[in-house]
């Protein structure tokens, strides 16, 4: 299904012109599917790509995981039962209606503590086989081949469409930027994955894993940049929110979780130099309204 899903490219002429660049956004949040982001590309080839269907599908994440959701609301139009295994502070004001829509979508989840992730999702696959069930199990964001492999072929059709000097998204697992780097590696696109979360090291070498999986050679270069975690995963400051503000101005849905980071990013390196006047930049846009519109009044 994923080779399916189309790769939008369009241009933000107003916001280009303010700063004074070409910029072109692929819009992976108008997905056709609701809260649509990366994880839809992600998800549907992980998903496409199971031999037999799965009697349970697990996986784990923050309450405020669009790969949770994602994962909720496909299980449910295919009608395969669904365990998540969530962590976070359920008391938040908005953490009941994260686990509403889990619950609204029919996905069993259980609430746990960081350290107890990995056991509750080994007790939760050991249970489904004791009762003679098959589960599959998908590690946290879709870090996985499939989801890497349906990103290299997105970009494949976005790069062939507008040809940019850079590429700049929101980087969390790594599967994202890997398979758009697989794509333009030895292309004149430079791909530029800026870090919600992670630092430099541990996260570029999620980065190229993914890569590998895409089919990538090993000296592929990965730019996967710290400088605008902003306070880390869930957390963000003043030019997170920044960078937010000015792309709601402008008609361009940012949030605070992933793509206001990303695009802080975009703006520091106009703001240097890296990128100069008059390049053209697609800034991947990998979802995350749904993060915004928690944003008020808690820090996620
Ligand atoms: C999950 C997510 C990302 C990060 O994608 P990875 O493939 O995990 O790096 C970026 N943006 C949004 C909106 C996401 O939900």
């Amino acid at each position: 299904m994923s080779h399916l899903l189309p790769s939008l490219v369009e241009s933000f002429d107003r916001l280009g012109a303010h700063l004074g660049i070409e910029l072109m956004v692929c819009r992976d949040d108008l997905l056709p599917f609701p809260l649509a982001g990366n994880k839809v590309r992600k998800i549907s080839a992980e998903l496409a790509a199971l031999v037999t269907t799965p009697d349970l599908l697990v996986t784990n994440g923050a309450i405020y995981s669009n790969h949770c959701r994602t994962l909720a609301v496909m299980a449910a139009q295919q009608g395969i039962p669904t365990h998540l295994v969530l962590h976070g502070n359920v008391n938040d004001a908005s953490a009941k209606s994260a686990l509403k829509l889990f619950h609204d979508l029919g996905a069993g989840f259980t609430v746990v503590a960081p350290g107890r992730i990995a056991t509750a999702l080994l007790e939760a696959s050991e249970t489904a086989s004791s009762e003679g069930k098959a589960s599959h199990v998908i590690p946290g964001g879709c870090h996985t081949a499939a989801g890497a492999i349906a990103y290299r072929d997105a970009a494949n059709e976005a790069l062939a469409k507008c040809q940019p000097d850079y590429v700049i998204l929101a980087s969390g697992t790594g599967a994202t930027q890997g398979g758009i780097a697989a794509s333009a590696c030895g292309g004149p696109s430079r791909v530029v994955g800026v870090s919600v979360a992670r630092q430099a090291q541990p996260g570029r070498e999620a980065v190229l894993d993914a890569a590998f999986w895409a089919g990538a050679p090993p000296d592929i270069n990965i730019d996967f940049r710290d400088s605008h975690v902003d306070g880390g995963y869930g957390h963000h400051g003043e030019a997170t929110e920044r960078a937010v503000r000015l792309g709601w101005a402008y008609g361009l849905p940012l949030d605070p979780t992933y793509t206001g980071k990303a695009f802080a990013g975009l703006l520091s390196m106009v703001r240097s130099g890296e990128i100069r006047k008059g390049e053209k930049v697609l800034f991947w846009h990998t979802g995350g309204l749904a993060n915004y519109l928690v944003s008020v009044g808690d820090k996620n």
